[in-house]
C-alpha cells in the first residue's frame, strides 16, 4: 500500500505533534484495508471520546438481518466481495448522518470510492461541518488474513470478537446480550482476496484525495493495541482533552508511556 500523508511508526508520534486546535469538533474518517482494525479502533474511540459513529458495513449487515430491500441487494454484493453501488451507499449514509446528534463523530467504511467521497464532501459542506481528519490504518497483509479467519461478530451491535485475542466470555455468545455471534459471509480466504483487490483499486485512491487536502494521517502497526495509543495521542493533541473521557484529562497523553492493555480484534 502506498504511504501518503504523515506517517507514524513506533514512537515518533509525539515528536511530530501538530498544534492543538482546542475544543474543535471531531469529524473523523477511518480508512484502512479490510481487517485493518477499523471496527476495533472505532469502538475504543467511542468509549474514550464523546463520539457518535457510523459503520457502513455494520449498517448493511443490520439491513441484511432485518430483511430490508437494501439488505437483500447488499447481501449478494457482500457475499461475493463486491462493493454496494455508490448511489445506494450515498443515500444510506446521508440519511444516517442526519440521525447523529453529537457534535463529534466518526465514519468507518464510508466513503470507500472517490464518488462517495465527493458526495460526502458536498453534503457536509451544506451543513458547514466538513470532515477534519482522515485516519489511515496501515497493517501488514500477512497478519490480516488470520484475524479475519478468527473473527466473529454480534450483528445487532457490530461488536467484534477474535478467537485468539478477544474471545467471548461464553463461546459463541455476545458478552453483553448473550445473543448468538455469527461469522461474516465474506470472512473467508477466497472472498478476502477479492475484497483486498477491490480496496486497492477503488478505495486506495482516497489516500491521495485526502492527502492533497492535508487531512490524512497514517498510523502503522501489526496490532490494534500497537496502533490505538498513537491515534489517541494524535487526537488529544489536535482536538484537546475536552472531548476525552467526559473532559477528564488523562494522566498520560504520550503514547510512549501509554501502555493500557487492550485486546486486539479487527
Ligand atoms: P473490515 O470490517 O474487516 O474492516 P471491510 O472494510 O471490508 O472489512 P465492512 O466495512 O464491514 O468490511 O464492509 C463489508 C462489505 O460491505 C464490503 O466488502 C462491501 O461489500 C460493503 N460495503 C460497506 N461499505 C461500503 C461502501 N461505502 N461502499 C460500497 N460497499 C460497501
Ligand atoms: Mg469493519
Amino acid at each position: 500500500m502506498i504511504g501518503l500523508g504523515r506517517q507514524f511508526h513506533g514512537s515518533t508520534c509525539a515528536k511530530n505533534a501538530s498544534p492543538t486546535m482546542g475544543n474543535m469538533a471531531m469529524r473523523i474518517l477511518l480508512l484502512g484495508s479490510p481487517g485493518s482494525g477499523k471496527g476495533t479502533q472505532s469502538s475504543r474511540l467511542q468509549k474514550n471520546f464523546n463520539l457518535g459513529a457510523i459503520s457502513s458495513g455494520d449498517l448493511l449487515r443490520r439491513n441484511i438481518a432485518n430483511g430490508t430491500e437494501i439488505g437483500k441487494f447488499a447481501a449478494k454484493e457482500i457475499e461475493r466481495g463486491a462493493y454496494v453501488s455508490d448511489n445506494i451507499m450515498i443515500e444510506l449514509i446521508t440519511n444516517e448522518l442526519r440521525t447523529i446528534k453529537r457534535k463529534n463523530w466518526l465514519l468507518d467504511g464510508f466513503p470507500r470510492t472517490i464518488n462517495q467521497a465527493i458526495a460526502l464532501d458536498d453534503n457536509l459542506s451544506l451543513t458547514g461541518q466538513p470532515l477534519n481528519l482522515v485516519i489511515n490504518l496501515q497493517v501488514p497483509e500477512e497478519v490480516i488474513l488470520q484475524r479475519i479467519m478468527d473473527r466473529w461478530v454480534h450483528v445487532p451491535s457490530g461488536r467484534v470478537y477474535n478467537l485468539s485475542y478477544n474471545p467471548p466470555k461464553r463461546p459463541g455468545l455476545d458478552d453483553v446480550t448473550g445473543e448468538k455471534l455469527s461469522k461474516r459471509t465474506d470472512d473467508n480466504a477466497e472472498i478476502f482476496k477479492i475484497r483486498l483487490q477491490k480496496h486497492r483499486e477503488l478505495t486506495e485512491p482516497l489516500l491521495e484525495y485526502y492527502s492533497k487536502r492535508n487531512m490524512l494521517v497514517t498510523f502503522t502497526g501489526s496490532t490494534s493495541d500497537e496502533i490505538y495509543p498513537k491515534i489517541e495521542g494524535e487526537l488529544l493533541r489536535r482536538f484537546g482533552v475536552e472531548n476525552f473521557n467526559q473532559g477528564r484529562r488523562p494522566e498520560i497523553v504520550n503514547e510512549e508511556a501509554n501502555n493500557i492493555p487492550l485486546n486486539d480484534v479487527n
